[in-house]
């Protein structure tokens, strides 16, 4: 019984919040609810919440009292319930994973020990000596997701997914992206640091953003998504990270629209940081497409309406896939008013995680072994005041476009790009530099 009681306890204290806010248990939340400030444990209690608690403390004084009661003092009923309950949950598991896993109560104690478990990287510290630009100058780096290169009319597909792209003239596209890592968790870590796509090693790594700090550079990750225990490591190397919707459930149908990054993303340009790199990470056009764009965007139609793949139509499928990408030309116009808006010499590279797989050989989506996943959209866009001052550089970035790359390039040509001196660094993979 005093075991019981406060696990109860707590685990319905978690329950309010993921039925009454739509949030998830994960090792996020518990690392939030365990490394919180007091000030915004204060904030989160509300008059309901208390009501709930007392209606809690309550109902285990019943408890306590109705097993008073019962005749026989034995511990083999409970013991035999509760072996059964975990034996159910590692079959279940098995069968299906995630079944039970995101669920209450199981989520809380996964979530603990995720926490717990946290992977942390050996990141190589990078020399106090180096130098790089000291001009001002803005980079803004978006971090997309599931958009496959030829998907976008700035690569010659045929319908008119990125009219705002296609009509800009300072926007170079990169087609022949390849990267062989299929999904966020395993994409990320090799994007965002030296680890090459073809190396399992994730030892003794170098995070592009302690290079960026270390060269004087603001640095702030804006996301749109969890981060996961595989790179959240690497993004905690900023010098801020804001989360714009980081406790909404898995489950939810209301998660944020990527739109929601450009308020804070406006903010922190207009702090007038004189260098700075700035990552927005999207939802992109992750599954399920209906959910990460506004009606307004929606210019392709029959759309889907269910999210049972077997039941759905091909073409209704790429319909909602490509008003996604509809929804990010526009997203990335707003993000280049911001920035001519800033008068700073700017310059924007969007590169997705990977692709998605729409229907080849059968198959949707991602983290399968397919090809069509394995070709991410990038662009680079960059202001007039950028190209009168560096020249060179646009002139290479112009020339290098139908070069085939790995999604490797992205590392080198952020170092290229601020002329970074005192680290060794492979230059003949930057695009910035003329081949
Ligand atoms: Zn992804």
């Amino acid at each position: 019984m005093l075991v019981f009681m406060p696990i109860f306890f707590i685990l319905c204290l978690f329950s309010y919040w993921v039925y009454t806010q739509d949030i998830s248990v994960t090792n996020s939340l518990i690392h939030a609810v365990i490394e919180t400030k007091p000030s915004i444990v204060v904030d989160l209690l509300s008059f309901p919440y208390l009501m709930f608690m007392l209606l809690l403390v309550a109902l285990l004084v019943v408890i306590g009292w109705v097993f008073k009661k019962i005749p026989f003092k034995g511990n083999l009923p409970f013991f035999t319930i509760s072996l059964a309950s975990i034996s159910t949950f590692f079959l279940i598991e098995n069968i299906r994973p995630n079944t039970l896993k995101s669920r209450l109560p199981y989520s809380v104690i996964y979530g603990v020990t995720e926490y717990y478990k946290k992977v942390d990287y050996v990141f190589n510290s990078v020399p106090e000596t180096i130098t790089a630009l000291k001009d001002s100058l803005n980079i803004v780096l978006v971090l997309g997701e599931s958009v496959r290169a030829d998907h976008l009319q700035l690569n010659g597909y045929a319908k008119e997914t990125t009219p705002y792209l296609v009509r800009n003239k300072n926007v170079v596209s990169y087609s022949n992206i390849y990267t062989p890592h299929t999904y966020t968790g395993s994409s990320l870590p090799r994007i965002l640091t030296d680890a090459s796509v073809d190396t399992n090693n994730l030892n003794n790594i170098t995070s592009i953003f302690d290079v960026f700090n270390r060269s004087g550079y603001y640095t702030i990750w804006i996301g749109n998504q969890e981060l996961e225990k595989s790179y959240k490591s690497i993004v905690d190397t900023n010098n801020k990270v804001l989360l714009i919707d980081s406790l909404r459930s898995v489950y939810s149908f209301r998660k944020a629209l990527d739109e929601q990054l450009l308020k804070p993303f406006k903010n922190s340009v207009n702090e007038a940081k004189a260098r700075g790199l700035y990552t927005l990470h999207m939802m992109g056009s992750h599954w399920w497409y209906e959910n990460r764009y506004p009606e307004s965007i929606r210019q392709f139609r029959p759309v889907i309406n269910s999210k049972h793949i077997p039941s759905l139509n091909g073409e209704d499928i790429i319909n909602s896939y490509d008003n996604t990408v509809v929804y990010l030309d526009h997203l990335i116009n707003e993000i280049i008013k911001i920035l001519q808006d800033c008068n700073v010499p700017s310059i924007l590279i969007y590169l997705s995680d990977h692709g998605e797989i729409l229907g080849e050989n059968g198959k949707w989506l991602h983290a399968q072994n397919d090809e069509a996943s394995r070709n991410p959209a990038m662009f680079v866009w960059y202001s007039n005041r950028f190209k009168e001052i560096y020249p060179l550089k646009v002139e290479a970035l112009s020339n290098n476009n139908y070069n085939h790359y790995t999604t490797d390039i992205l590392y080198y040509s952020l170092l290229d790009l601020i002329e970074i001196k005192g680290l060794n660094y492979d230059n003949t993979q930057s695009i910035f530099t003329k081949k």
